[in-house]
């Protein structure tokens, strides 16, 4: 058994600088990235991962997020909360089986509090670090995004966690961010790098961003990822890289 079919969902947009994303160069220069989730469908059952951006900065954007709200304009529509993405390809909140969190930061968890009712399925160390952040990089973990009774399903490391479908442990941008390799019927591999790869371009330049955890493991994960692809012949699929975004098929389209 393996993944029959993806959806890539559209959640919104974030307009920021382009030094935010490559440390130490392009300074003043403006850069919109999209913000997404992506669904697979699986013989067991659907599979998201990642949930976008918090439904509440919808009217309040400053309650939503706080000061951040400022610095990074999240821009997005009632059509981008995966409740409707999800209405769009016919199935209901209820029908997900499974939510994987590449990791716990603000624009990968605002919808987590829709997904009470299946197993969310994070990296332990993900989860020990969001509850207990160090302080500088404790803005990022904003509670109200994760903070819920929700059914944690803690991973250590690598595992399948359902077939054709793994989670890749790849700390850096935050300690225990995953990233996500899926396998298609159709023989054909994903691999879904969170924001340890935020841009094909962060790869290529080989500059990390300036919101890591630890730049160190994060640019020993993203040569990682990089190396993995081309053995497997897998495709990357970056969280917020506007290039690709713009050639990706958005749902309902979707590859197989
Ligand atoms: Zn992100």
């Amino acid at each position: 058994m393996a993944v029959t079919e993806i959806f890539f969902l559209q959640c919104g947009f974030l307009t920021l600088d382009r030094s935010i994303f490559f440390t130490g160069v392009d300074i003043g220069q403006p850069m919109k990235v999209p913000v997404c989730a992506v669904l697979l469908i699986h013989p067991e059952g659907p599979v998201l991962i990642d949930t976008g951006l918090n439904p509440d900065g919808l009217t309040d954007p400053e309650g939503a997020w706080g000061p951040r709200a400022k610095l990074i304009k999240p821009d997005f529509t009632d059509a981008d909360l995966i409740p409707n993405r999800l209405k769009e390809v016919g199935l209901k909140v209820s029908d997900i089986k499974m939510v994987i969190i590449t990791h716990l930061h603000w624009d990968h968890t605002g919808g987590l509090r829709f997904f009470k009712h299946c197993p969310i399925v994070v990296q332990r160390e993900e989860y020990r670090f969001a509850f207990n952040p160090d302080p500088y990089f404790a803005l990022q973990n904003m509670r109200n995004h994760f903070d819920f009774p929700l059914d944690y399903q803690k991973k250590d490391g690598d595992q399948m966690v359902l077939s054709g479908i793994s989670v890749l442990k790849t700390p850096g941008h935050t300690p225990g961010h995953q990233s996500v390799l899926v396998k298609l019927v159709s023989e054909r591999f994903y691999l879904f790098t969170g924001d340890a790869i935020l841009t094909r371009e962060n790869l290529d330049r080989k500059i990390p961003s300036t919101n890591n955890w630890s730049n160190g493991l994060l640019l020993e994960n993203m040569y990682r990822l990089g190396h993995l692809s081309q053995l497997l012949g897998a495709e990357l699929i970056h969280s917020h890289d506007m290039n690709q975004w713009e050639t990706l098929k958005k749902s309902p389209e979707s590859y197989r």
